[in-house]
């Protein structure tokens, strides 16, 4: 990437780093498209690698595995606490759209056995989710509501159904309200009030939305990140009045990664449900860009087509 807008397929110098990886399958998310827009945290100085959910095999012992976007550093205050997806000195690890990437050790996840690398790109947002839903501590049998019908809002309406949760999922888009009532959840066009509300759409009005459909004393978790410098206005009276519990979800732990790992290798998470297109690395600048029609679905870039 080149800067924002401008994606370019180029013969580049060898990645370097210590384990190299074959790439078999790197998946798309929203988070690539903002960046792609306007740049994002996660990229370095232009002209900069691109792709963030990545799997491949390892060069060194054939070992199939997912390639972990971040390794925090393990020693400022956020990772001392416990708290890794905050750290302060993270080390992305970024590249996917390639036909190789390097990682450190440490950014490598071993892929379990019958899990496709298709499949196995996908635990990184799912890792996401995963998090998101241990920000929500959702109770058994709690109405929970997401809101937005992306791959994300999908992925956190099937792990709160998997908590036990009774799931409405809202979006205007009936082919992705289709998809949630697959993954087990219900669907509607707009939220009602909820006692746990979710946001995945990343927009001012959606978390204006996410606050709305806040029945009193609810807890809200904003998943969707805004694009950077945009402020957001709230209204003041159920924050304080309602005492609604706002928390933000960014980011994942390792271990949650493992966590996504399992869940899409014995089926809890139906990975082919958001699966979409396959295509190759000339494809994909056009790809990202392209109005996503009716149902939510991650494109795979497999580099060796
Ligand atoms: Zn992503
Ligand atoms: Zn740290």
């Amino acid at each position: 990437m080149h800067g924002p807008g401008d994606l370019r397929v180029e013969e580049v110098d060898e990645p370097a780093g210590e384990v190299l990886v074959t790439i078999h399958a790197a998946t798309t998310c929203a988070t690539d498209l903002k960046a792609l827009r306007h740049g994002h945290v996660m990229l370095g100085p232009y002209p900069s690698r691109f792709g963030h959910e990545t799997a491949g095999v390892r060069e060194d012992t054939g070992e199939r595995v997912l390639v972990g976007d971040s390794v925090a550093c393990g020693a400022c205050v956020q990772c001392a606490d416990g708290r890794r997806q905050l750290c302060e000195a993270m080390t992305w690890v970024v590249g996917g759209f390639a036909e190789r990437i390097a990682a450190p050790p440490a950014a490598l996840h071993v892929v379990p056995a019958g899990l496709d690398c298709d499949g196995a790109a996908m635990a990184e947002p799912l890792a996401a989710a995963v998090h998101a839903v241990a920000r929500a501590q959702p109770r058994a049998g709690v109405d929970a509501a997401v809101l937005g019908g992306g791959t994300m809002g999908l992925m956190l309406a099937r792990l709160l159904v998997l908590e036990g949760c009774e799931v409405t999922l809202a979006d205007r888009h009936p082919e992705r309200r289709a998809q949630a009532i697959a993954f087990g959840a219900r669907a509607a066009e707009q939220l009602g009030r909820h006692e746990l509300v979710l946001e995945a759409v990343g927009r001012p009005a959606a978390w204006r939305a996410a606050i709305a459909a806040a029945a009193p004393g609810a807890t809200v978790v904003l998943v969707g990140g805004c694009p950077a410098g945009c402020a957001v206005s709230l209204p003041a009276a159920p924050l304080h009045y309602a005492e609604l519990d706002v928390r933000g979800a960014f980011h994942h732990q390792p271990a949650e990664v493992d966590r996504a790992l399992e869940l899409l290798a014995i089926g809890a998470v139906d990975w082919r449900a958001l699966a979409g297109d396959r295509i190759g690395l000339d494809e994909l600048a056009e790809a990202l860009v392209r109005p996503s029609a009716g149902e939510a679905r991650k494109l795979i870039v497999d580099p060796r087509m």
